[in-house]
């Protein structure tokens, strides 16, 4: 199975999963980089995941249904192209013969999902897609690489609700966020944190990586637990600095609080 990040306007990925025949992909924000990479490759278009209602992740579903032959999937109770089929947590859906569940991770918008599917090793039965790697999960504007969503329409404690669960899948998993804001995270990260010992080293990478133009995506859970300050609201330095940034206690939920605002003002 192979997993491809488009790029699409200034700074979002449209991810693509394809074993070589068939395509899914997620929050297609515009159609024109989904439609150069199917046809430079031959692929057919057999799903559509959307992670959540901002036209950047959906302005491309309806010039991409012609060419779609399978469902397009999206949070319940949004405003996602219609028709789509609603999915809420634990449903499960298919892709490429690959099962993904169904988590709800609101807070960016009130309703936020994201797809999570487990490795599947070479050869094994019932994965007619082939084997996966690692595992992959699609979260959209919640979780990015050493940062959150902003907090459009939920709460600081629908956050970090969403975000505690997505910090319990397994560290191998591959964090696939909808947009590449990994530098400007780094730099705010190391503001809240100096003292964290991985914090120079991930930046160094990624700032090569960003010279080569290559994305500094999937990130890793177990890498995010260790530089993600949004991941890390019980860190005592990261308590600290929060609270002097006017988090009203030590609370994770009071510090992922000031943390949000602070990031929404850092420069
Ligand atoms: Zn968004």
């Amino acid at each position: 199975m192979n997993l491809t990040a488009l790029p699409a306007f200034s700074d979002n990925y449209i991810w693509m999963l394809d074993d070589g025949h068939a395509a899914c992909v997620v929050d297609p924000g515009e159609s024109a980089p989904v439609e150069r990479a199917l046809d430079a490759r031959g692929l057919t278009l057999s799903a559509i995941l959307v992670t959540h209602h901002h036209a950047d992740h959906t302005g491309g579903v309806d010039a991409l249904r012609p060419r779609l032959r399978g469902p397009v999937w999206g949070p319940a109770r949004e405003r996602i192209p219609a028709p789509f089929t609603p999915l809420a947590e634990g449903d499960r859906v298919e892709a490429l013969g690959l099962a993904l569940r169904v988590i709800d991770i609101p807070g960016h918008t009130a309703g936020h999902i994201a797809f999570f599917a487990d490795a599947v090793p070479a050869g094994a039965a019932g994965s007619p897609g082939g084997a996966v790697e690692a595992p992959l999960l699609f979260c959209g504007d919640t979780l990015f690489s050493a940062g959150c969503g902003r907090l459009f329409e939920g709460t600081p404690a629908q956050m970090h609700a969403s975000l505690a669960k997505l910090a319990a899948l397994p560290g191998d998993t591959r964090v696939c966020c909808g947009h590449e804001y990994t530098l400007a995270n780094l730099a705010f990260a190391r503001a809240v944190e100096p003292g964290n010992p991985a914090l120079a080293g991930y930046l160094a990478w990624c700032e090569a990586e960003r010279a080569a133009s290559r994305p500094t995506l999937p990130s890793r859970i177990a890498r995010e637990r260790a530089v993600n300050p949004f991941l890390r609201c019980g860190e005592p330095a990261v308590v600290h600095s929060a609270r002097e940034r006017g988090a009203t206690g030590s609370d994770p939920v009071a510090v992922l609080a000031a943390l949000r605002s602070w990031k929404n003002e850092f420069r």
